[in-house]
């Protein structure tokens, strides 16, 4: 079998995130998952507070709500109310990015400016407790900005599921930009079947919408069809896979072999479900399973299944260790 070349995705950081001391004390993070990463990515980093000139190191900003008007983005030894200054930059840095170039984010937890999620809100200016959470500045623009994009911050991407999804997504869509450059119904198709089984395991229903789009049976024009699949590709990855959808889609290519399988090897199968289903073993463990049955029976189609390997398989040791 071919091997596959990989195409790089591109990445934008949060510039603390081990590239530069930039945080409010002069420190930086040490951010391993993303160290490991780089030789596999074209990248940028922003500090949005930096952008803003708040300078390093500085005293720390926080998000104060505007008794009902909404949120401000203040330093509460000064006073200084940087809320304007950081949206406008927000959305002109936001503007220099290029959709279809960019992948996946990745920025810092509990920021009041890059955060995307969680983030303390205080409901007064002077001395007192957070009393809501939600997203930074900065992150907020980016979420709003990219919905559909991987976006994600150094918090959540401890979770060993959560960094496969992001790196399935990144590299899902650095592959179709090469479709969409292509232009051709042809390049399509066969992205298409080469991650049928893995839009499967993310979400059944909108791997059939997908597939109806591919199937074009309107006969719509190539740059028609390549935008209606590109909105509804990066649909259904947008939530992690469900282990329900999961052994679904395992059962369908469980379906190519099962007539040419012993009765032993049959009972193996399930029963390295019923152990994936209770949650005693990830789901690549019968995945090694089919694919080994896929090279037993040189079954190509399903060899080159990217359910099997969604992003390259030296990046399989930093998803697997927990930090
Ligand atoms: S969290 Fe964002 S704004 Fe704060 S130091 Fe890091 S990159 Fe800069």
């Amino acid at each position: 079998m071919a091997s596959f070349s990989w195409e790089r995705p591109l990445v934008l950081f949060s510039r603390c995130l081990g590239f530069d001391n930039c945080r409010y004390n002069a420190q930086i993070i040490g951010f391993e998952f993303g160290r490991q990463l780089l030789p596999y990515l074209d990248h940028a980093t922003v500090c949005p507070e930096m952008a803003v000139g708040l300078g390093v190191p500085r005293d720390p900003i926080r998000i104060e709500s505007d008794r009902g008007k909404g949120r401000r983005l203040v330093q509460p030894s000064t006073g200084r109310d940087v809320s304007a200054d950081m949206e406008k930059f927000a959305e002109g840095f936001l503007d220099t990015l290029d959709p279809e170039k960019l992948d996946g984010v990745i920025l810092k937890s509990r920021s009041p400016s890059c955060g995307i999620a969680g983030v303390k809100i205080y409901p007064c200016t002077g001395k007192c407790m957070a009393t809501g959470k939600g997203p930074g500045f900065f992150g907020d623009a980016v979420l709003r900005r990219f919905p559909l994009h991987a976006v994600e911050d150094e918090g959540r991407l401890i979770d060993r599921g959560l960094r496969e999804h992001f790196l399935t997504r990144i590299f899902l869509f650095a592959e179709f930009r090469r479709v969409r450059a292509a232009k051709k119904m042809d390049a399509l198709v066969a992205f298409h079947s080469r991650h049928k089984y893995l839009f499967k395991a993310y979400n059944q229903s909108k791997a059939s919408i997908i597939g109806k789009i591919v199937a074009n049976h309107d006969r719509l024009p190539v740059a028609k069809v390549l935008a209606l699949y590109e909105r509804a590709l990066r649909e259904t990855v947008a939530k992690p896979m469900r282990p329900t959808a999961i052994i679904n889609a395992y059962e369908h290519i469980f379906g190519y072999f099962s007539d040419r399988l012993s009765k032993q090897e049959k009972e193996h199968y399930f029963a390295l479900m019923d152990h994936y289903r209770a949650g005693r073993i990830t789901f690549n463990v019968p995945a090694a399973l089919l694919k080994n049955w896929a090279l037993r029976f040189n079954d190509e189609y399903i060899l080159a299944q990217s359910i099997f390997e969604p992003y390259p398989a030296e990046l399989t040791m930093i998803v697997e260790r927990s930090e």
